[in-house]
Parts: C-alpha cells; sequence; structure tokens
C-alpha cells in the first residue's frame, strides 16, 4: 500500500454566542491521505480563535511530501520521520500542529485498513467515557455561565469548567460560587485561569476558591514555567491541571518529574497527534496522574478509552451540526466509541463548500 496524494486545506468555521463573544471562529487545517488502494485517512488539527493556520497548512504541506510513495501503515516510521526531520524547527507549538493534522490522517486510514475503531485497534480499555462540559469564558455573564453549565448538566455531565479571567480574585470567586450554587451538588466545577497569573497571584487566588472543593485548578502560570507551576501545585491544595500547551513526550515527562499536575491534558491536535499523545499517557500510567485530553473529544476519545490512567475527556459543545458525520453524542455525561473504523470522523458533504478558505 503506497500514499498517492495528500490534500491539505483550511476550514473557517464561526461559532455563535456566547463562544463567540470571547472566539469568533475556529479553524481546522484538514489533510487527506489518500492511498492507492482505496480508503482515504483523514486528519485534522484545531486551531482554537484561528490563529496561525496559514503557517500550519503550509508546514503540513512541507510534511507531506516526506510521505508521498510510503506505506501509510508504518505510522510510526512516518511520524519519526516528521518529527526529525528539518531540525532546526522543533515539533512544539505551530509545527506541532502540522504533524498531529498528517499523524491523525494516517491513524485514521490505518484504522479504516484493520476495520477497527483506533480505541480498539489500540486495545480499548472501555467503550465510554466521561466528560466535562466545559467552556465559560470570561466575557460571560453570570446567567451565560449557568445556562451553559445546565445544558451540560442535562446531558448527563457530572463535571462543569470554567475560566476564572477576572483580573480581581474575588469577581472569579463570586462567579464560582454562583455557578456551584445554581448546578447543585450533582455537577462538580473545575476552573481554568489559561496561564494568565505569575507564581504569587495564582497561589492567591486558589487560596481564595480553597473552600470550594473544586476538582482541578488549571494552567495557573504560564506554560513554558514547568518550574512555576509546580511551586502552586505544591503550595495549594486544589489539585493542578495542565499540558493543552506542552507538545511532546520530554516536556510531560518534566511535568512528572517535577510534580507539577496530577492531571495532565494533551492535546491530540498540538501533541504530534494520536502517536505521541499516547506515549504521553502511556508514561503518565506509571506515575500518580490521570490524563484528561484537552478538547476535540471526538478524536480524544480514542485515546481516553485506550488508556489505563484516563480521567474525563474535555467537551466544549461547540461544532456546528453540518461539519462533521460521525460525532459521538454525549449521553449520561459520557461519549460511546463508535463501531465506525478509524476515529470515526468525516467532513459532511457540504462542509468544504460552506468552511473552506479559499485559496490564496
Ligand atoms: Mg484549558
Amino acid at each position: 500500500m503506497k500514499i498517492v496524494g495528500i490534500d491539505s486545506f483550511t476550514l473557517r468555521v464561526p461559532t455563535v454566542k456566547p463562544m463567540a463573544l470571547d472566539l469568533p471562529e475556529h479553524r481546522l487545517v484538514v489533510t487527506r491521505v489518500q492511498s492507492d488502494t482505496g480508503p482515504e485517512g483523514l486528519g485534522y488539527s484545531l486551531l482554537f480563535g484561528g490563529a496561525g493556520s496559514e503557517a500550519v497548512e503550509a508546514y503540513a504541506r512541507h510534511l507531506s511530501t516526506l510521505l508521498i510513495g510510503e506505506d501509510p501503515l508504518f505510522v510510526g516510521r512516518l511520524w519519526d520521520r516528521m518529527y526529525r526531520a528539518d531540525r532546526g524547527i522543533r515539533r512544539v507549538g505551530l509545527a506541532g500542529y502540522a504533524v498531529s493534522a498528517l499523524d491523525i490522517a494516517l491513524w485514521d486510514l490505518a484504522g479504516k485498513v484493520a476495520n477497527l475503531p483506533l480505541a480498539k485497534l489500540w486495545g480499548a480499555t472501555t467503550d465510554r467515557v466521561a466528560a466535562d462540559g466545559s467552556g465559560g469564558w470570561g466575557s460571560y455573564s453570570i446567567d451565560d455561565l449557568m445556562g451553559e453549565g445546565a445544558r451540560y448538566a442535562a446531558a448527563g455531565c457530572r463535571y462543569y469548567k470554567m475560566k476564572i479571567h477576572s483580573p480581581e480574585p474575588r469577581v472569579n470567586r463570586q462567579r464560582v460560587e454562583a455557578v456551584r450554587k445554581a448546578l447543585g451538588d450533582g455537577v462538580q466545577v473545575m476552573v481554568d485561569v489559561n496561564q494568565k497569573l505569575d507564581v504569587p497571584s495564582a497561589i492567591r487566588q486558589a487560596e481564595l476558591l480553597d473552600d470550594l472543593g473544586l476538582v482541578w485548578y488549571e494552567e495557573p502560570v504560564l506554560a513554558d514555567d514547568i518550574a512555576g507551576c509546580a511551586e502552586v501545585a505544591r503550595a495549594i491544595r486544589i489539585p493542578v491541571a495542565t499540558g493543552e500547551n506542552h507538545y511532546t513526550r520530554f516536556e510531560f515527562r518534566e511535568l512528572i518529574e517535577r510534580r507539577a499536575a496530577r492531571y495532565l491534558m494533551p492535546d491530540v491536535c498540538r501533541a504530534n497527534g494520536f502517536t505521541e499523545t499516547l506515549r504521553i499517557g502511556q508514561l503518565a500510567a506509571a506515575h500518580p496522574v490521570a490524563v484528561s485530553p484537552h478538547v476535540v473529544h471526538e478524536l480524544s476519545v480514542h485515546v481516553a478509552a485506550a488508556l489505563p490512567n484516563a480521567s474525563l475527556v474535555e467537551w466544549i459543545d461547540w461544532v456546528p451540526g453540518d461539519l462533521f458525520e460521525g460525532m459521538p453524542r454525549c449521553e449520561g455525561g459520557a461519549f460511546r466509541i463508535s463501531d465506525r473504523p478509524g476515529h470515526g470522523i468525516s467532513l459532511t458533504p457540504d462542509a468544504e463548500k460552506k468552511y473552506r478558505l479559499n485559496e490564496r
């Protein structure tokens, strides 16, 4: 079997309110890997807010030239070829997104050839993965927060994650308290700082939330500052979560060794695809940390279901109904792995027409 062509293009997908108050659109850099014997693999990287999609698409096109003519079922070998090319460019940041889009497409193709969903191809531990409903941006009113939390609760979610982005720690506490009260004891809450604080402020903010029984305290400081994150984790009682802005098993090894977090959150569209995210998960399995993949739940459910140490998958309910076919539905607060082979997601016949960015 040989790879005979790879299409790369970008979809620009508008969001609706209240998410649109913070992020009016997202972009997906899509790669479609064609084989000489018929099956195709679909990969994509989701760029929240869309920034950098041009660079990711351009680099994915460059990496594609390394794959043409190769056997797509040697996914690990092709991943290594992409990872080790252009050694002046580390596979972090936008380059990690580009490798991810192609790696995800290669695995999708491998799953289709095997006629198995990826979770089962990888030795599934479960066919059902619980989700935390996530959103709660800083621009949301309290009513927006409560409404969103209630919608996730109605889908059975027992966890709701909201941002704490106000520069005033007491305002953040008031918002979290209001949401907790509105959702009641059946829904636990976690909070996300999104790297906005320095170490002393992150510690002060956590202390102010300490009695609220939060599940975790996410990305307290800049993702670059692993030592700072570890300092926060040592100082506060709420477990720390981080990882959506880390890209390789080497970065995750450092997070683990420094005890910087109790929950690790690799993103399959950033952390060099399924191949590296599975390695990160297996590495974590040898330590007292849980893995809770970041967004793109429709892809990361396969990783979570294949790992022995997965916690929740993050579900941000933003995807319009006319973008994908095969989206898993949340039932009883969890996503079931479907029997569709590969990752099970395809673009609708109209998705390209409606969302594809014009060729430049
Ligand atoms: Mg986050």
